[in-house]
């Protein structure tokens, strides 16, 4: 059995309430960081343990923290993004709905050592059973003297506020997010200055996402030595996978970084395979924004090694070969999926997403989306595979946010892997209107978005 720092008690009755939550050690990383450790001592434990923001970017929770400004006399903030709209994942949700006290108390630890007074928990404002959960995590928490004045007699001070939020994939962005977080349109905005020097309400602001945070927790307890001995090399500890698509058991797995692609995809442990024995075509191994691989280049790398679940191996090769770890939103596709299909249900999901503030972006996505559309219903010349793919270059690297990036990225590595595909839908009309791929699941999939 694969070790769990996070999941470990997700299956005993009532862990979301604080009583079985403490009854199987919860709170233990407060007590440990309040009464015998200062703030340096516990962000000295953070960088030791080599934890990457679990988010999506991957940056070293440790270094982030260290960047936070300290002026005198003016207020700091952590901000817990906990908006998780990435297409494909789900672990933050799942983690919040079952064990909220894992993220209360990663927050309260991660604000000591950040010398917060006031923090929040950014949670997508679809996600309102979540809110409600978290809420009450609060309640209880205050209520037993873990957070508000004088935690557990350190002297330490605290609140946590839960923040629904707007609704738009973009808020997710950070810098978005803290806007939206301020009750402005959650427009992303222009780095720099960064966060950690001007955040929420112009204050030095640390935005991690829940994972990240929930996982200061083992790292406080055990030490982030230990931490660092779990994974491989510089993908420690281990890692919240959403797994969907074509699986047979799909779902929120912890695995220790470093297991290899094929043991999760195929071992009974997790997604035990390809749904209806079919076989694997292609996998997203990181939510939509990071390109997709055909099965050969996700079960191994360009060398002809395991292809392994850490940040390093899954990107070895670049882009012509190899992808992202992500947000872990982690999607199979069985042999009968059109990737056409999928790459015009992503962009069209981006188009929609765009919040219009760069060029490239508001127009490139809206162009991608009605040639993708055009060829997807036997109604494009060859010449547009190439212009597809010329729009996505134009966009990748040229806009303020990674949302430009998210959309070019799966464009790119669906035409470079499956070009093929592309041509078959230019070249067999009929076929290519009428041809299920197996997506008949969607309501309409080939419907365009009501403007
Ligand atoms: Fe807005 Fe797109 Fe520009 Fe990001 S890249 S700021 S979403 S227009």
């Amino acid at each position: 059995m694969a070790r769990k720092l996070l999941l470990t008690h997700i299956d005993v009755p009532g862990i979301n309430t604080l009583e079985v939550y403490r009854q199987k050690g919860g709170y233990r990383a407060v007590e440990k960081a309040l009464k015998s450790m200062s703030p340096d001592d516990v962000l000295e434990e953070v960088k030791k343990s080599g934890l990457r923001g679990r988010g999506g970017a991957g940056f070293p929770t440790g270094m982030k923290w260290s960047f936070l400004a300290k002026p005198e006399g003016v207020a700091r903030y952590l901000v817990c993004n906990a908006d998780e709209s990435e297409p494909g994942t789900f672990k933050d949700r799942y983690l919040m709905t079952h064990i909220p006290h894992a993220l209360i108390e990663g927050m309260i630890v991660s604000s000591y050592a950040l010398g917060t007074a006031t923090s929040y928990i950014y949670v997508r404002g679809e996600m309102m059973p979540q809110i409600r959960i978290l809420e009450q995590a609060i309640a209880e928490a205050k209520n037993a003297g873990l957070l508000g004045k004088n935690i557990l007699g350190s002297g330490y001070d605290l609140e946590i506020f839960v923040h629904p939020g707007g609704g738009a994939y973009i808020c997710g962005e950070e810098t978005a997010l803290l806007e939206s977080l301020e009750g402005k349109r959650g427009n992303p905005r222009i780095k720099p200055p960064f966060p950690a020097v001007s955040g929420l309400y112009g204050c030095p602001t640390v935005v991690n996402n829940v994972e990240s945070i929930a996982s200061v927790v083992p790292i406080i307890n055990d030490g982030g030595d230990e931490y660092a001995k779990i994974g491989i090399g510089r993908s420690t500890g281990t890692k919240l996978i959403s797994a969907g698509g074509n699986l047979r058991k799909p779902g929120v797995y912890e695995i220790e970084l470093g297991l290899p692609v094929e043991e999760f995809i195929y071992s009974d442990e997790y997604c035990g395979g390809i749904a209806d024995g079919k076989r694997l075509k292609a996998v997203v191994a990181g939510g939509s924004s990071v390109p997709i691989l055909p099965a050969n280049l996700i079960l191994k790398t360009s060398t002809g090694e395991s292809r392994l679940m850490s940040y390093e191996s899954l990107a070895e090769g670049g882009f012509e070969t190899g992808t992202m770890m992500g947000s872990g939103g982690f999607i199979a596709f069985d042999e009968d999926q059109c990737i056409v299909r999928n790459t015009y249900n992503f962009t069209r999901f981006y188009r929609h997403e765009s919040c219009g503030q760069c060029s490239p972006c508001r127009e490139g996505t809206g162009w991608m989306e009605k040639i993708l559309y055009n060829i997807e219903h036997g109604q494009a010349s060859p010449q547009d595979i190439d212009l597809l793919w010329d729009i996505q270059r134009n966009i990748e690297g040229n806009t303020i946010c990674p949302l430009g990036d998210a959309a070019a990225w799966p464009v790119a590595a669906a035409i470079r892997h499956f070009r093929d595909e592309f041509e078959w839908h230019i070249n067999n009309p009929q076929e290519a209107q009428t041809k299920n791929f197996g997506l008949a699941h969607y309501a309409d999939p080939l419907a365009p978005l009501a403007e």
